[in-house]
């Protein structure tokens, strides 16, 4: 028994991760021996981030017996690797295609949703008492030429009727005197809603206010398969035991199998995105680049850089990955990563930058979010395909499906169409390779407008 996977094995391993800052500086405490035996529970949980801890909780709060489950640690995935904006997002679909498809009611509930599950994270990590750094008010976008800056000001003006937000502009001068001077920027827009977060603090704080209301962690747990029994339950296979489960959650968004189970064939895309960061910058060092802000912030290139200081004046600076996840392909990236920064700063093209990993978002054909029942199932769920913006959206994500699991209304906006399954991408597990058309294009359309 195998688990089948669309990238190769190596994005699946412990390589990607090896030179992760927030690994790094955060040595976790082990919260679950491997399953072993026979075991039960009342739902078990696939997967370890934001997703599986969210919905873990919400639904120990209500006294369920639930185990976690993750082939490596809690939080291992893309919520234990990613750049911590924690901020509006979750689709890629634009609001019109979202209106002509679901129609306004149900569009706006999701523009809610949006805000909402920001404020949800902080409402977690306020209750529970997580220490994640927390910075930056909102998020600047960053004019990457000059014929990008009437684009800022259309993005104000959906900002505005998506959520009735006023963005405040910035001219050159002004980003400047804030602090935001990197090469060939003419203007910015801050969207005065969002934070930054550290992201593995966040996913071990989350997974600790798991535990303390009662709920199960196995580690180093590789869910192999999710059989149907005959008395209505399910039965995870690992390794070295079963679990028993009268509800079963997927929560494996990028890190899923074509075959585990089945019905996720084809119905989800991994996309990698790649962090590089700086040693820690001298005073000097951010006064001579006239960057010391710790606003998080992107550019308005489609294959967009994200970038952000943190507290101890380390950049970070992540930007989308390849279609490969080959050692050479990770390697190119690493260059290509380490060039922009230096692009962008040059007066740190000398300094070092010891950290670098990659992780897997997760797109979906429809290009929202699913976030439901399994059709044609009877106690099978999952959510996933939060498009690159999964800090606050699986958070939400997760606490809405479990409120379908425990069968209760919520008062959180759950707009309807989360709950339709994902449509088949073409190209059946050669799907990645659609990527690289798109990366071709979008980087061309990137240098050209
Ligand atoms: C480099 C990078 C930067 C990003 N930056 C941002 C950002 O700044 N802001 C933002 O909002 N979003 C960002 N994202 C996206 C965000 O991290 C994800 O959307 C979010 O973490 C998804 O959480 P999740 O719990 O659904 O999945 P993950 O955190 O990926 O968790 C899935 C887990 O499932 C486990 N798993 C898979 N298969 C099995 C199995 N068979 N058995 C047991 N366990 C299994 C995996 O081990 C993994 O731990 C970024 C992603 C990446 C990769």
């Amino acid at each position: 028994m195998s688990l089948q996977r669309i990238f190769q094995a190596d994005a699946y391993g412990q390589q990607p991760v090896t030179q992760n800052f927030w690994h790094r500086a955060f040595e976790p405490e082990v919260l679950g021996e491997p399953l072993q035996e026979e075991h039960s529970c009342e739902v078990a949980i696939v997967g370890g981030g934001y997703t599986g801890l969210s919905a873990a909780l919400k639904l120990a709060q209500q006294g369920v017996d639930v185990a976690v489950l993750d082939a490596r640690h809690i939080g291992w995935g893309a919520s234990g690797r990613n750049g911590g904006f924690c901020c509006l997002g979750g689709t890629i679909a634009e609001d019109d295609e979202l209106i002509r498809r679901y129609g306004e009611v149900e569009a706006r509930r999701y523009f809610y949703a949006e805000r909402a599950a920001i404020d949800l994270v902080a409402e977690l990590l306020d209750q529970y008492e997580i220490d994640a750094d927390v910075a930056s008010k909102g998020e600047t976008v960053l004019a990457h030429k000059p014929r990008r800056v009437d684009q800022l000001k259309d993005t104000a003006a959906d900002i505005q009727k998506r959520y009735g937000i006023s963005c405040h502009f910035h001219g050159k001068d002004e980003l400047t005197e804030l602090g935001m001077n990197a090469s060939g920027l003419s203007a910015g827009l801050t969207i005065p809603v969002g934070f930054a977060l550290h992201p593995y603090k966040y996913a071990r704080g989350l997974a600790a206010a798991v535990k303390s209301q009662g709920a199960r962690f196995y580690e180093q747990t590789e869910v192999l398969s999710i059989v149907p029994a005959d008395d209505g339950q399910y039965v995870l296979k690992v390794r070295k035991g079963h679990l028993r489960a009268q509800k079963v959650l997927l929560a494996t968004n990028g890190y899923s199998s074509e075959n585990m189970p089945e019905w996720l064939a084809g119905k989800y895309l991994p996309v990698q995105s790649n962090i590089l960061m700086t040693r820690p910058l001298s005073e000097e060092e951010l006064k001579r680049q006239g960057w010391f802000s710790n606003q998080m912030a992107y550019d308005t290139r489609t294959l967009l850089h994200y970038f952000r200081l943190l507290p101890d004046n380390r950049m970070m600076f992540g930007m989308r990955g390849s279609v490969s996840a080959a050692p050479q392909a990770r390697e190119r990236m690493r260059q290509a990563a380490r060039r922009d920064l230096e692009r962008m700063f040059p007066e740190w093209a000398k300094v070092e930058t010891p950290d670098f990993w990659s992780g897997l978002a997760c797109l979906t054909n429809n290009l929202v979010p699913f976030v439901g029942a399994v059709p044609n199932t009877s106690g099978l769920y999952a959510a996933f395909g939060y498009h690159g913006n999964g800090v606050a959206m699986a958070t939400y994500a997760g606490q809405l499906i479990a409120h379908e699991m425990l069968g209760e209304a919520t008062n959180l906006a759950y707009p309807a169409f989360l709950k339709t399954a994902p449509t088949l991408f073409p190209f059946g597990s050669m799907r990645r390779h659609l990527l690289a058309l798109s990366y071709t294009w979008f980087s061309l359309k990137d240098r050209i407008f």
